[in-house]
């Protein structure tokens, strides 16, 4: 036993020296062009020009929206249909590829294709998604399940468990742990080497785990139910941990129910939970100020509501955020892109290009 602990002093020593040997021999601007940059792809659902507006004129503070000078448009319609919803929309971002509407990572002929999550996988990257919703709702799921259709979430958390995603956040536990097969998944994570709910979240994460944070039955509660600083804060983690860890890291953080807020016309609902999502993009761009290795792209999916800040009552100095519709629309949306690459976003370009403009800035 002694012995053991000796050896593991000397190597540790042996280690400590190598890294520094290694880092002062190499100046901080080549380590930093030998690594691939990180990638945080932020997803306001639902989110159209009107709803990102309103953190303009509806916010205490400037909006974190104002930080980005990297600006595009993007065409949202899925391979079939004009007006798309977020599986398709998701997954042309992850595959590359327009598809069906409802499709989760496969192509318009329900083949399953290689997303982004695999393929920075095999690259050495460390990934993670954390959502508003459920973790195996539609847009998250996108990033790693393949499934001919967005509902059958109980496949989705199975392909979960499978896939490279290393670290996740979210609702959606009775997917997890009350299913139909009675598999227990949860079980099955601990055993692929994940921490399930640890109890210390204020804390920082032991970097040699991958975390699974599953915080409500189903989709986490809304903001205006107290939901509180779960998307900046479990961001601020995620981005932690993975700062700690060696390789670079993709991270997907997805603001859900901008689009839910959409469909029930409740402008509430929608304005605090688009304030909630600047707070999580502030966040972000405070990451990638600090570590230039990163490239931050805010989107949205489509627009929800047909929503839109206009003069209410004939009174110039009222705003009146009114709905068009309780469904999606197909207006362009707006692109952010902030660090490594951002300048390839700028334009109108059609949602699947988000994916080759990505491999791009990885591949440079
Ligand atoms: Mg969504
Ligand atoms: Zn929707």
């Amino acid at each position: 036993m002694q012995m053991i602990k000796v050896i593991r002093i000397y190597l540790l020593v042996f280690v400590t020296l190598v890294i520094i040997s290694c880092s002062s021999e190499r100046p901080a601007d080549k380590i930093a062009l030998n690594n691939k940059p990180n990638v945080i792809l932020l997803i306001g659902d639902g989110m159209g020009l009107s709803q990102l507006s309103a953190a303009f004129y509806f916010g205490d503070s400037e909006s974190n929206f104002a930080r980005f000078k990297e600006v595009g448009l993007m065409m949202t319609s899925s391979a079939k249909h004009s007006i798309t919803e977020s599986g398709a929309a998701a997954t042309a971002f992850s595959i590359g590829e327009k598809t069906y509407n409802n499709a989760i990572g496969v192509n318009s002929d329900s083949i399953s294709s290689l997303n982004i999550v695999e393929v920075l996988s095999k690259k050495g990257y460390n990934t993670g998604v954390i959502s508003t919703s459920s973790v195996t709702h539609a847009t998250p799921a996108s990033f790693y399940a393949h499934v001919v259709d967005r509902s059958m979430q109980d496949k989705i958390a199975k392909q979960l468990v499978e896939s490279e995603i290393d670290f996740f956040a979210g609702g959606g536990t009775s997917f997890f742990n009350s299913r139909i097969d009675s598999i227990d998944l949860i079980k099955k994570l601990r055993g692929n080497g994940f921490v399930i709910n640890p109890e210390t979240t204020s804390g920082k994460l032991d970097p040699a785990y991958k975390y699974g944070f599953l915080l409500a039955d189903n989709a986490m509660p809304t903001i205006l139910e107290n939901r509180g600083d779960f998307l900046p804060d479990y961001t601020k983690l995620a981005l932690d941990l993975f700062s700690q860890q060696q390789e670079s890291f993709f991270l997907m953080v997805e603001a859900s129910q901008i689009d839910w807020a959409g469909h029930d016309g409740n402008a509430e609902y929608l304005i605090a939970e688009v304030l909630d999502f600047d707070k999580t993009v502030g966040v972000a761009m405070d990451f990638a100020t600090k570590h230039n290795n990163t490239l931050v792209i805010v989107l949205a999916d489509h627009e929800t509501g047909g929503f839109t800040l206009a003069l209410k009552d004939g009174d110039y100095s009222i705003i009146g955020p009114t709905f068009a519709s309780y469904g999606h629309s197909c207006n362009l949306v707006p692109v952010l892109a902030f660090g490594s690459g951002a300048d390839s976003f700028r334009g109108i370009f059609q949602n699947n290009e988000i994916f080759h403009k990505i491999m791009a800035v990885v591949n440079k």
